[in-house]
């Protein structure tokens, strides 16, 4: 995580850690970039995760829609609906991560915290049982970890 940009501001992001997170956090806007591990962390254990986390409490929250680019690459990210139902609009990297803005992260983590993302799966999962079942066939839904993160965006973007 060296030499993160804010996506908004284009200025440097700091490291900041948390338990065993890791994120870039900005200190103009207070938005959080999250990066592929540390995103799992988080997504697998909410709770765990989510005691080490503190949420600013200023810093604009209601920004212009516009597509902004990965802290990370500067690729232009794709907006998704977190989760599909969760009405969270985040910007997501498919190969480094996820931009929050002040407080997204704090709204995401109470959707699944409240099981959002095991609903909407088992919905997913529903709809798609016979596609998933073929990708496992041919190896396409591995364990490694870029490969569960792509899974996981996948899921997310509902590609
Ligand atoms: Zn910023
Ligand atoms: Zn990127």
């Amino acid at each position: 995580m060296s030499s993160l940009t804010c996506p908004r501001c284009k200025t440097n992001l700091s490291t900041r850690t948390a338990g065993e997170l890791s994120f870039g956090e900005c200190g103009t806007c207070f938005g959080v970039w999250v990066d592929a591990p540390s995103f799992e962390k988080i997504s697998a254990d909410p709770d765990k995760h989510g005691a080490d986390l503190s949420w600013p409490d200023k810093g604009p929250t209601n920004w212009p829609v516009v597509y902004i680019p990965c802290a990370e690459c500067g690729t232009v990210m794709n907006r998704i609906n977190f989760g599909r139902v969760s009405g969270v609009v985040v910007d997501i990297c498919q190969r480094h991560g996820i931009w929050f803005d002040r407080d997204e992260l704090r709204q995401v983590m109470d959707f699944v915290r409240k099981g959002g993302l095991r609903e909407a799966r088992a919905i997913e999962l529903a709809e798609h049982r016979s596609e998933m079942k073929e990708l496992r066939a041919v190896g396409k839904v591995g364990s490694a970890r870029g490969e569960k993160f792509a899974a996981v965006v996948n899921f997310l973007i509902g590609s």
